[in-house]
């Protein structure tokens, strides 16, 4: 009798438990109850979002340990077209700190493939991994469609928890894309998307957004401002003025020669030229290198961009000697543009030099996991080995002289930046300071006091960007523009 009591309680039990929605299932249902009901949700078809706010222009800050400079975005449009799985955003920026800094920016999603449209209107494919990033920065990320997604047949919600007073879920879109949801306990709205992408510098890398200020729109009830920040780093925080749902939009599908195109990844274009006697400009594209050569030895002035670009330039420089071992790599500065190849350096076995305030951020990124996509170091982990200059360091043998040291900058662009100088030469290395293709006058007179102070007697730019330049040439740029500081 006891046993079969116990039995007809399992199974009543158990079929109560079926009759029940899982309560994974249950978050999505009530947050749909939330946002106005699971019916005007699912049969949402576009979003269409105009407002304003903040950029963070992520790997660009002054030191490792800034903010990141801002930029003010006005004329913001994101449409979402929920029914065909699409979203483009298009905006002006101007830079916070400097309004001669500006630009406008065009770019899309479309079910997997992104694009962006330049100012002339020409539509370009991007990489797989910018494609991942914005299917959650223009799609996922947003509540509506994330809902919607949950309430599809063939997504599945799981790993139920709490945080505090948000109530967490793990969503398997049926496209298979994962996102987390975090939805506030109380009220059922959602207040989080998560998800993990690939940044080529930082490796797996976490995107949340948070939604709020809640408004009703159109029956349902849409958040009018959503913060993202990517890793620790705020990256944007938009606020929507106007928010129109199921309105007609315009097509923002990818052009068809977008979709057929294939999704392009990087190439490297190694050009070679000896500037003096057992000294190379690794030219090509936008970012340089030099190779330097001592009597036992090869030093390399950058490993930019990322590590396609960063090992082609490696191989050149043991392809130019062979016989001497490559043993350093000067990094100018922790910019993410500049540093993108300081992984594939460590795998490669070269003694990464740069500035004190970069050790702390590059022993990090040495060692962050990239799963994601396994880079170099990835497939061939090693020890980061750092060596890192304060002031002012000069390294000689009887081959050569090179003189490193610290650009005290004073224009906002980089506090932890280096550059190097070769005395007999009379060569200067430098990146960002100087452009020949975009000279920028302010900064090129506060540098140039620094190369006073410090005895330089330039004779060639040999830059990380654009043309090698004669001094001269420069000292006439920044005097035209300045000429009254001259
Ligand atoms: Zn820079
Ligand atoms: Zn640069």
């Amino acid at each position: 009798m006891k046993t079969i009591t116990a039995f007809m309680l399992i199974a009543a039990a158990t079929l109560a438990g079926c009759s029940r929605t899982p309560p994974e299932r249950q978050v999505i249902d009530d947050a749909a109850e939330a946002l106005g009901g699971a019916a005007p949700v699912r049969s949402a078809t576009a979003l269409l979002l105009d407002g304003g706010g903040t950029n963070g222009d992520l790997g660009q800050n002054r030191a490792p340990d800034a903010d990141l400079p801002l930029f003010n975005v006005s004329e913001l449009r994101h449409a979402i077209d929920l029914a065909n799985r699409r979203a483009r955003r298009s905006m002006n920026r101007v830079e916070a700190d400097d309004p001669t800094e500006s630009d406008s920016q065009n770019f899309g999603w479309d079910n997997g493939v992104a694009y962006n449209i330049d100012a002339k209107g020409m539509a370009r494919r991007q990489g797989d991994i910018v494609a991942r990033e914005r299917q959650a920065e223009l799609f996922l990320h947003h509540p509506l469609a994330l809902v919607r997604a949950a309430l599809d047949d063939g997504a599945t919600v799981s790993n139920l928890r709490r945080d505090g007073d948000t109530t967490l879920v793990d969503i398997t879109t049926s496209q298979g894309e994962m996102v987390t949801l975090g939805v506030n306990s109380e009220t059922h709205l959602p207040v989080l998307a998560r998800s993990m992408f690939y940044h080529p510098n930082l490796g797996d890398t976490l995107r949340e957004t948070t939604f709020s200020d809640y408004q009703a729109v159109s029956g349902l009830r849409l958040p009018a401002r959503m913060m993202t920040r990517v890793d620790r780093y705020p990256v944007a925080d938009l606020t929507f003025t106007r928010q129109a749902l199921n309105e007609a939009i315009e097509d923002i599908s990818a052009p068809s020669d977008v979709r057929s195109a294939e999704a392009p990844t990087p190439v490297a274009n190694v050009t070679v030229q000896e500037v003096a006697p057992g000294v190379w400009w690794l030219a090509g594209q936008s970012h340089h290198s030099v190779l330097v050569e001592f009597s036992d030895h090869l030093k390399l002035i950058e490993v930019p961009q990322n590590e396609t670009r960063a090992l082609a330039v490696i191989a050149k420089a043991r392809e130019l000697r062979p016989d001497k071992p490559l043993t350093k790599a000067v990094v100018t500065h922790h910019h993410f543009d500049h540093s993108g190849g300081i992984r594939a350096a460590i795998a490669e076995g070269l003694t990464l030099v740069t500035h004190e305030r970069n050790r702390a951020l590059f022993e990090e990124l040495a060692k962050r996991p990239h799963t994601i996509v396994q880079d170099a170091l990835a497939r061939n982990p090693r020890e980061a080995r750092i060596e890192t200059v304060a002031d002012d360091m000069t390294v000689k043998d009887a081959m050569r002289s090179m003189r490193v040291f610290h650009v005290i900058d004073g224009t906002g662009h980089s506090d932890s930046m280096l550059a190097v100088y070769l005395p007999n030469e009379r060569i200067l290395v430098q990146g960002d300071l100087f452009n020949s293709q975009g000279p920028n006058p302010k900064r090129m007179a506060i540098i140039n006091k620094r190369f006073e102070e410090l005895g330089l007697r330039i004779q060639r730019h040999v830059p990380i960007h654009g043309a090698i330049t004669p001094h001269t040439e420069y000292l006439k740029i920044m005097r035209s523009a300045q000429p009254t500081a001259s």
